[in-house]
C-alpha cells in the first residue's frame, strides 16, 4: 500500500463560500477522495491549523508521498516544517505539488529558484497535452484533455529544467505553461501539477483524478530511503584492508 498525506492550507475553504460550495469539507478532503479510488493507496489528511500543520516526524516517517496544496498562506508554515519535509524528501518520500504551490515553502526551497509564473484569472478553458505517452504518470489518459474554467498560468516559468516535461496546458487567451513536471532531490521523486485553482471544481475531473494518482504511485519510493547520519569510517573498519606502512600511504 503507498501512505499518502494530502496538506492543505484549508484557508479559502473556510473563508470564501465559492470555494466551500466547490468543496464543502475542504480540497484537502476532495483530493483524498480521488486518490482513495486507487484500492492501492490509503490517505490521511492534514492541514495548516493543525498542530505542526498535522505533519509531525511520526507522521513523515508513515508518509510516501505527500500531496500539497497552498495559496494564500505559504508565509505562515513555519520553518522547521519545512526543514523537516525537505529531509524527508531528501531521504526518499514523494512530493506533490499542487496549482499554487509553485509559491510554497516547500517547492521553491527544494527546487531552489523563484518558480514565478504569468496568471489570469477569467474562468477561460485550458487544454493539457500529454508531452510523454510512455511514463508512468501519463498512463490511461488521451492525448489531449479540456478543462472547461480554469486559472491561467503561462511562461516563463522560472522553474529548474525538468527530468521529465509530461505536459503542456495551451489557454484560450493563447498563453502556454508547463504543467507537469519532475525532478529528483536526494532520493525523492517531485511532481509539480499545475491544474487546481480553488474557485474551479478542478479535483472532480477524471482525467485529473488519473495523473494524480499516477503520480503518486511513480513518486512513492519507500524503499529506498536513505540514512541521514555521516559517519566516520575508522580505519580497521574500511571494506578493504589499508596497509599504512606502503609507500602510496606514507609519500
Ligand atoms: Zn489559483
Amino acid at each position: 500500500m503507498t501512505r499518502v498525506t494530502v496538506w492543505s492550507e484549508n484557508v479559502h475553504d473556510q473563508k470564501d463560500s465559492a470555494v466551500k460550495a466547490i468543496y464543502p469539507e475542504g480540497m484537502h478532503a476532495c483530493l483524498a477522495q480521488g486518490l482513495a479510488e486507487d484500492r492501492g493507496i490509503i490517505t490521511r489528511t492534514a492541514v495548516l491549523q493543525d498542530p505542526e500543520h498535522g505533519l509531525p516526524e511520526e507522521t513523515l516517517e508513515q508518509t510516501d508521498v505527500l500531496v500539497w496544496w497552498g495559496h494564500m498562506a505559504h508565509a505562515e508554515v513555519s520553518d522547521t516544517v519545512v526543514d523537516r519535509i525537505q529531509r524527508h524528501v531528501w531521504e526518499g518520500m514523494g512530493l506533490i505539488a499542487l496549482h499554487s504551490a509553485h509559491f510554497s515553502k516547500i517547492f521553491t526551497r527544494l527546487l531552489g529558484t523563484r518558480c514565478s509564473l504569468i496568471y489570469r484569472e477569467a474562468g477561460e478553458r485550458e487544454l493539457l497535452w500529454v508531452c510523454n505517452p510512455s511514463h508512468p504518470i501519463t498512463q490511461g489518459l488521451p492525448p489531449c484533455f479540456e478543462l472547461p474554467h480554469e486559472e491561467m498560468y503561462g511562461e516563463p516559468f522560472a522553474i529548474p529544467e525538468p527530468e521529465s516535461l509530461l505536459f503542456i496546458s495551451s489557454f484560450e487567451g493563447g498563453e502556454v505553461f508547463r504543467s507537469g513536471c519532475t525532478w529528483t532531490r536526494g532520493a525523492g521523486r517531485i511532481f509539480y501539477f499545475r491544474p487546481g485553482h480553488e474557485t474551479y471544481p478542478t479535483y472532480y475531473d477524471p482525467n485529473i483524478k488519473q495523473v494524480l494518482k499516477n503520480a503518486v504511485h511513480w513518486a512513492s519510493n519507500a524503499t529506498t530511503r536513505w540514512p541521514t547520519r555521516l559517519e566516520n569510517i575508522p580505519i580497521d573498519k574500511a571494506p578493504r584492508k589499508i596497509d599504512l606502512h606502503s609507500t602510496a600511504n606514507h609519500g
